[in-house]
């Protein structure tokens, strides 16, 4: 099977039966006897909402895991699902990250009921996810906007020439949203509203200007509920400082590329994933930044371990040919 352990979403694929887990990647822990309550869709209903023995857990922060044990909890849980024992697992991880940041993904899964694991490059299972032919000498450039980071790289036959990657995603946009609300309405509202808000008008360049949204949050000064009506262009401002590092992060990544790999992307353009990529305008905005054409991914949210799905199927064939150059260069051997 592969795994997308992503910050805010985990996916599930199997061979042969496509996707068969798509979960918020959150755990309610019951503290008070310190197991699991629920995981997922059923764990995420409960952020904000829990009584105090209750916590509601995101085990990942920016692309790593930032609680070991919740995360072997999290990823137990979704191996169990699969009804697979002991399965033979890739993990995505985000090219940005350490070896120990690695290492704790393998050692997560392998504790969390894995046979055997190996780690692929997010960015190259989002290419290979969206059918690029990632194995000719050709440059393509791939963006991947998830919760709490931006990974941007080029790939050339097969593995990636040049990267960059921010600390920075979809949750920082919702800070932000939420950081605006309070300084300029005087109430708070909880992440999932801001997130909300952030679906429904959020954008990164001006194209629908004219949606508003309505938001109930906590007056500060009475403590009392209050609505307070917001406007799409002053969402965009509140955006603007989050979504300019994410940006920054594409144009550095640019500068870096070798010419002929940068003249095929100017051709081809450049590849949108990850949820973060769905942001209204978004396109647009890198389309104007970086005066390259932009494509979204048909399937941003799952390209990822659609990508691992395939390279898995490729991988048993690889090994076949023990020890293949071609294996190692995909694959983080364990
Ligand atoms: P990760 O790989 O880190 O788990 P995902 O690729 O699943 O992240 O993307 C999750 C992020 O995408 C969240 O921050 C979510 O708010 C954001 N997102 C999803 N859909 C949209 C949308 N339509 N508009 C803006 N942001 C979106
Ligand atoms: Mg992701």
């Amino acid at each position: 099977m592969a795994i997308d352990l992503g910050t805010a979403n985990t996916l599930v694929f199997v061979k042969g039966q496509g996707i068969v887990v798509s979960e918020p990647s959150v755990v309610a822990i019951d503290q008070l006897h310190g197991t699991v309550h629920a995981v997922g869709d059923d764990a995420k209903r409960m952020i904000g909402r829990t009584p105090a023995t209750i916590s509601a857990i995101r085990p990942l922060r920016h692309g790593v895991i930032a609680d070991f044990e919740v995360t072997e909890q999290m990823l137990r849980h979704f191996i169990r699902k699969t009804r697979l024992a002991h399965p033979r697992v890739v993990m995505c991880a985000p090219s940005g990250i350490t070896d120990v940041e690695k290492r704790a993904i393998v050692e997560a899964s392998l504790s969390a009921g894995a046979r055997r694991v190996n780690l692929i490059e997010e960015t190259i299972a989002a290419a290979i996810g969206a059918g690029l032919a990632i194995e000719e000498p050709v440059g393509n450039m791939v963006v991947d906007v998830g919760g709490g980071t931006s990974e941007v790289a080029v790939i050339s036959l097969g593995g990636i020439v040049v990267s960059e990657s921010a600390r920075v995603g979809g949750y920082d946009l919702d800070e932000a949203i939420m950081a605006h609300v309070k300084q300029r309405h005087g109430i708070t509202i909880g992440q999932q509203t801001a997130e909300q808000v952030k679906f429904d008008i959020g954008s990164a360049w001006p194209v629908e200007d004219d949606l508003t949204a309505e938001v109930k949050g906590r007056d500060l000064v009475s403590g009392l509920p209050k609505t307070v009506t917001l406007t799409a262009e002053e969402v965009r401002v509140a955006l603007a400082e989050p979504l300019r590092t994410i940006v920054e992060t594409i144009k550095d990544t640019l500068e870096r590329t070798p010419p002929e790999l940068a003249a095929d992307v100017a051709r081809r353009g450049i590849l949108l994933a990850g949820g973060g990529s769905l942001l209204k305008g978004f396109d647009e905005r890198v389309r104007v930044e970086t005066k390259m054409s932009t494509y979204l991914a048909e399937s941003p949210l799952t390209c990822v371990v659609m990508g691992s799905g395939r390279s898995l199927e490729e991988f048993d064939v690889m090994s076949a040919q023990a020890g293949s150059s071609h294996a190692r260069r995909h694959f983080g051997r364990r």
